[in-house]
């Protein structure tokens, strides 16, 4: 161990009996998962040597604890006081690679190192001993009574591998009677074999598929950033459908050529079994799979034996990015700009930047790939700190839909609906022909409020600043903020009157109800993410559609990103302008990039497709740019937008959220705050002022932002600063987010 005073063991003393020397025994700094910065001190028992990484089990309080034995200094602890090692675990040690980037996310979001420690041990199960499954080692005793079934069994064991016995009666082709019997005629001894890996491992020879020449020429950058084992981040920046997967697929079998392991983050992985299929369909095996829908016992196997260097491709969401991999060779990060990434609560982190810095820390490559990259990576590749590679053009002959604005001002829908007669002639033109049409509108329920035609009164939720959507099918009012349900009712709480409750806007659900009237034959289908029955119904209803079951698809953001639905040649944007409202420093670039992904749906399969967006303001950048297809000049303004703005990434936001029961308490709270921030050269800071969503489940919000020029420690000012006030108390509480991208 490096601290000093460590490492006093006990020593033999001159008449051979052991003499307790006065230094103290050994001592280790251990990091919890719990809200604590710093790790704890534990003494070890005698009779177990330690290393930094080692997963131990110590007491903590009543209870006992999973921890990592830690580097750096012991806190001192009273001798009485201090407590002793329980037991060492059974398995790898945490890799230094694992511990630095640990430390780094907690220094970065100013989250404390146990809780970054919570998401690596999210599974703590998993670091329980599995016993090995008994083996079968073929011993080449003579059999008295030969048999066909045992000489097939014979031809395979006769190499002297280690069987299980149900794998061999399997692959022999035998009942496990006949494996049984030859055990009982003493023709085997008993070996072990480690327990069954989750997935089995992926061939990098299995299936590749041939490549156009720029896609090859993007695939060789990316295979040659594998091959140099070093930090290299490359952005694959190709529209929808041009085969990025198919480009990484190739970097994936590089990485695995060289027997290291791949990570790759994908927001929608729990969606969509494409993906999954087209993997197997590469490599011969699934990747393992890493996300809140896996089991948990599923992903107590799954971390362990990642921790034992046993798997070798894992497909997650968000939090897989804190999986503890022990040969990285390659992250990819698909769809790098989505905002999924961004996790918004204990630890604010985002896992595209911190795969980055994942990808520094292992030295091996990373690979942000989007068809349309956010600004940031975009200024990064400018600027030379990322590599950048294209691909132009779609797959194949399929085209890239022909878009259009349809102005809401010249062509307005019929009274109390919200679908223009001219998006209307183009879906019952697509319908003719026996193509689908898709519906994006990215609300859920069926109206975003309700209000009393008498007295004005609206429906607000009572633990937040927000309406209540209404849900038609369900009979029920939501708050999407904190989940508060209330029934649906006849008469205004308000004024009393009966019968002047109005739905103002639309939902999904509203806009599913105006499709069945105009389109009445047609088979509608309608996916958002509240229509219950969870992940599986979600991935029946995909298929459904992949297999033509339906003739108009309308959605949330949920169908807009990923999936490949080869039938549909027309999207419906219902309203384009929704976003850009709000005062976020991204609504334009989110915009676009959710409208270039909405629209990507159509046309996969080649053929004719369109997209059309309803807009009251079809000159907005945002949108002429897309109908134009202009994504350079957008960007290009956009940057330069950013830049003279001092916004990332020239420059750098954190946000303050002070929150607490009483309003007042987060008022003074945020006020003393600002006054005692710190003096620093182009550090700004704005607020306190009442958040957007000024109460969130019962709790009153300030918000502070501070902006800094691009080079500055902005985490170590922060901390800084922190540090220097007086701490919160009672139901007082401040969250860092530093890179914020939501302003709400
Ligand atoms: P992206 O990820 O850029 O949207 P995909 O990798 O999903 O694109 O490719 C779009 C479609 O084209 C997929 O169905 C894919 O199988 C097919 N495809 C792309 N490139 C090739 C190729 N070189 N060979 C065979 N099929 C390809
Ligand atoms: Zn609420």
């Amino acid at each position: 161990m490096s601290q000093p005073g460590a490492n006093h063991k006990a020593q033999e003393g001159l008449f051979g009996q052991e003499v307790e020397l006065s230094v103290p025994k050994q001592i280790v700094p251990v990091l919890l998962p719990i809200p604590m910065d710093e790790p704890y001190s534990y003494q070890v028992p005698d009779d177990m040597d330690l290393k930094i990484g080692d997963f131990i089990k110590v007491p903590l309080g009543a209870r006992t604890a999973i921890g990592v034995v830690w580097d750096g200094e012991c806190e001192a602890v009273a001798p009485k006081k201090l407590r002793q090692v329980i037991e060492q675990l059974y398995c790898p040690p945490m890799s230094e690679e694992m511990r630095k980037l640990v430390d780094w996310v907690a220094d970065y979001t100013l989250s404390p190192a146990g809780m970054v420690m919570r998401m690596v041990l999210s599974v703590p199960e998993a670091l329980a001993y599995e016993e090995p499954v008994p083996a079968l080692v073929y011993n080449h005793k003579p059999i008295d009574r030969m048999t066909s079934a045992r000489e097939k069994v014979l031809s395979i064991v006769k190499d002297g591998e280690i069987w299980s016995r149900k794998g061999l009666s399997e692959l022999a082709g035998v009942s496990m009677g006949v494996i049984d019997g030859m055990i009982e005629q003493g023709c085997f001894d008993q070996g072990e074999l480690p327990p069954p890996l989750v997935v089995a491992d992926p061939d990098p020879n299995h299936a590749p598929s041939i490549l156009e020449a720029e896609q090859q020429e993007a695939a060789d950058q990316l295979i040659e950033d594998v091959k140099t084992k070093d930090f290299a981040c490359t952005v694959l920046h190709g529209v929808t459908g041009s085969g990025k997967t198919e480009v990484y697929f190739e970097a994936i079998a590089a990485c695995l050529r060289q027997g290291k392991e791949v990570l790759i983050l994908n927001p929608e992985i729990a969606l969509t079994s494409v993906f999954m299929d087209r993997f197997e369909h590469r490599f011969g095996a699934y990747p393992a799979q890493w996300h809140s829908a896996v089991s948990k016992k599923k992903r107590e196997r799954t971390w362990r034996q990642i921790n034992e260097g046993r798997i070798k491709v894992v497909v997650g969401a968000r939090s897989a990015l804190f999986l503890p991999f022990k040969n990285l060779g390659l992250i990819i990060v698909d769809e790098e700009h989505d905002t999924s990434y961004k996790q918004e609560e204990k630890v604010f982190y985002n896992a595209r930047d911190m795969a980055v810095v994942r990808g520094h820390i292992e030295k091996c490559a990373v690979i942000l790939a989007s068809a349309t990259p956010s600004i940031e990576t975009r200024v990064n590749a400018n600027h030379g700190r990322y590599q950048k590679t294209v691909l132009s053009k779609r797959y194949s002959e399929a085209q890239l839909p022909s878009l259009k604005a349809i102005d809401m001002r010249k062509f307005p829908p019929a009274r109390g609906e919200f679908l223009s007669p001219k998006l209307i002639i183009e879906m019952k033109k697509t319908i003719a022909a026996g193509e689908q049409a898709m519906l994006f509108l990215n609300r859920r329920g069926y109206a975003p409020l309700t209000l009393c035609r008498g007295c004005g009164h609206r429906f607000e939720c009572e633990n937040c600043s927000a309406w209540l959507v209404e849900h038609r099918y369900k009979k029920t009012l939501n708050c999407h903020h904190c989940g508060h349900v209330q029934k649906t009712e006849e008469s205004c709480p308000s004024c009393g009157a009966l019968d002047h409750l109005v739905a103002c806007g639309p939902g999904v659900e509203r806009i599913a109800e105006e499709t069945s009237k105009t389109f009445p034959d047609a088979r509608v289908i309608v996916l958002s993410s509240d229509m219950g029955g969870g992940i599986k119904r979600l991935r029946m209803e995909l298929e459904a559609i992949a297999k033509g079951e339906a003739d108009i698809i309308i959605g949330t953001q949920l169908i807009a990103k990923g999936h490949n639905f080869p039938l549909i040649t027309c999207v419906g944007v219902v309203d384009a302008d929704l976003g850009l409202a709000n005062g976020d420093p991204r609504a334009a670039e989110r915009t676009f990039q959710l409208l270039a992904q909405v629209t990507g749906r159509a046309g996969r399969a080649g053929g004719d497709a369109i997209g059309l967006l309803q807009t009251y303001s079809p000159e907005h950048p945002a949108l002429d740019a897309i109908i134009k297809k202009d994504e350079e000049r957008f960007y290009e303004r956009e940057i330069d937008l950013r830049e003279r703005a001092a916004l990332p990434p020239f420059g750098r936001l954190a946000a303050l959220i002070i929150s607490a029961e009483q309003p007042r308490l987060a008022q003074e709270y945020s006020t003393m705050l600002r006054q005692r921030a710190l003096n620093a050269e182009g550090v700004r800071i704005m607020g306190p002022a009442e958040a957007p969503l000024f109460q969130v489940r019962g709790r009153y919000r300030y918000r502070l932002l501070v902006q800094s020029p691009k080079n500055f420690n902005l985490s170590a000012y922060l901390k800084a600063w922190l540090d220097a006030v007086p701490k919160v108390r009672g139901s007082l509480r401040v969250q860092v987010d530093v890179d914020p991208i939501s302003f709400n």
